[in-house]
C-alpha cells in the first residue's frame, strides 16, 4: 500500500489513526511536535515516543514529498528560488525572499495554471495537476527548516506561486489550516495572502472559511475589454460581478483587500486606464500594489518604465486611493512575480 502523506492530514485523521494503537493522550501532540515544530525529517527522531510506534508510523506515513532539483539565488543572496520535484516527476517552483525579519516564502498551488493570463509563465505552460495540502506545506518546511538553522524562521507566506489558488480550493484551505493552527506550524493568519485572479464562486467563501488571512485579487486592467484580453478569466467572470464579489467580502470580514496591478509599457497604463482604475476601486477598503510586468518567454511586451509607473501612482493617490509599489525581486534569476515555470525557465 503507498504510503499517506504526513502532511496531507489533519489533526483529526491523525488522532483517528492512533486511537487503535491505544496510545497515550499526548501522543498526538509529541508526533505534531516533531514534524511540524522540529521539522523532523525521520520519525526516528521522535526519541519521546516508543521505538513501535515510531516504525508504525513509519510504514503508513512518507514525512517529505518533495526533493530538491535545483536553487538559483539572485545576486544580492536575498532572493532564492527552488525547483521541486514531486512524487510523480511533476515540477514546481517555491521563492524564499529574505527581509530582517519578514522572511517571506511564495509557494505553488498548482503544476502550472490553466487560466492562461497572457503575460504570466506558468499560463504559458498549461496545466498539469493540483498539488495537495502536503505539497503546499511541504514547500513552507522546506524553507522553515533552512531558516530554523540560522536562527530565523519563515515570517510570511504569499500564495502567488504557480497555479491558481481557487481552482484548488479544498486543498489550499487545508493547507492555511496547518499553516495558522498553533499546535502545527503556528504562522498568524494575518501573515498570510492569498492571490487569485478571481474565482468567483470562491471568494465568499474564502471570506467566511479564513477572514483572517489576506486576499489579494490581481485586477491588471479596469474595464472589460482589456482585461479580458489579458487574463481570459475575465470572460468568465467579468468586472462587474467581480467587484461586486470584493465589496461583499470587505462588508463581510471588514478586511482591507489588495488589488494587484501589473504595469505593462503601452497597454494598460495610461493615466486614463489609471483614471479609469481609481474610479473602480475608489471608496472601497482596500490598497492597490502596483509592479512592473516581469518578463516571461512569450509575451513580447515590457513592463511600464519607472516614470510611467510613478505617474499612475500619482493619479491613484490623487483619487485618494492607497498605493503601493512593489519592488522587483529576483527577476534577474526568473523568481519574480508570473516568472514561475518549469524548468525551462530556471536558469
Ligand atoms: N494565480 C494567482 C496567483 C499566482 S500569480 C493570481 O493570478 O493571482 C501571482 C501574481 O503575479 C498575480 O498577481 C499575477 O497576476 C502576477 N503576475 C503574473 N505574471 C506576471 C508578470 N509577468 N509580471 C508581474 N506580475 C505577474
Ligand atoms: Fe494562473 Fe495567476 Fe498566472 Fe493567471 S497569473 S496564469 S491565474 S498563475
Amino acid at each position: 500500500m503507498p504510503k499517506t502523506l504526513f502532511y496531507d492530514i489533519t489533526t483529526q485523521e491523525l488522532e483517528d489513526q492512533l486511537r487503535p494503537l491505544s496510545q497515550p493522550g499526548f501522543r498526538l501532540k509529541q508526533i505534531q511536535q516533531g514534524l511540524y515544530n522540529k521539522l523532523y525529517a525521520t520519525f526516528d527522531e521522535l526519541e519521546n515516543i516508543p521505538k513501535n510506534l515510531r516504525a508504525e508510523l513509519d510504514d503508513r506515513f512518507l514525512i517529505n514529498p518533495l526533493s530538491l532539483e535545483r536553487v538559483v539565488k539572485s545576486r544580492d543572496g536575498n532572493t532564492e528560488k527552488v525547483l521541486f520535484k514531486c512524487l510523480d516527476g511533476s515540477l514546481i517552483e517555491a521563492v524564499l525572499m529574505r527581509f530582517e525579519h519578514r522572511n517571506s516564502v511564495c509557494v505553488s498551488t498548482q503544476v502550472g495554471c490553466p487560466m492562461g493570463c497572457v503575460f504570466c509563465s506558468t499560463g504559458q505552460m498549461g496545466f498539469q495537476r493540483n498539488l495537495s495540502s502536503g505539497e503546499i506545506l511541504a514547500q513552507v518546511i522546506h524553507f522553515q527548516r533552512l531558516l530554523h538553522a540560522e536562527g530565523e524562521a519563515v515570517r510570511n507566506i504569499v500564495y502567488m506561486g504557480m497555479g491558481e489558488p481557487f481552482l484548488n480550493y479544498e486543498q489550499v484551505s487545508k493547507s492555511l489550516d496547518a499553516l495558522s493552527d498553533p499546535e502545527r506550524l503556528g504562522i498568524g493568519s494575518r501573515k498570510i495572502t492569498v492571490s487569485t485572479v478571481g474565482v468567483l464562486p470562491k471568494i465568499a467563501k474564502f471570506g467566511g472559511d479564513h477572514p483572517q488571512v489576506n486576499l489579494a485579487i490581481s485586477l491588471h486592467a479596469a474595464n472589460d475589454e482589456l482585461r479580458s484580453q489579458l487574463l481570459p478569466a475575465n470572460r468568465i467572470y467579468p468586472l462587474h460581478a467581480l467587484m461586486k464579489a470584493c465589496r461583499e467580502y470587505i462588508a463581510a470580514t471588514n478586511r482591507k483587500l489588495t488589488f494587484e496591478y501589473a504595469l505593462i509599457d503601452n497597454v494598460n497604463d495610461s493615466l486614463d486606464q489609471a483614471q479609469e482604475f481609481a474610479e473602480l476601486v475608489q471608496g472601497m477598503l482596500c490598497i492597490v500594489n502596483l509592479i512592473a510586468l516581469n518578463p516571461s518567454k512569450d509575451y513580447p511586451t515590457p513592463g511600464s518604465p519607472r516614470d510611467r509607473v510613478e505617474a499612475f501612482r500619482q493619479v491613484l493617490v490623487d483619487n485618494g486611493v492607497q498605493v503601493t509599489v512593489r519592488l522587483r525581486r529576483g527577476v534577474e534569476i526568473n523568481a519574480g512575480c508570473g516568472q514561475l515555470a518549469s524548468p525551462e525557465n530556471f536558469k
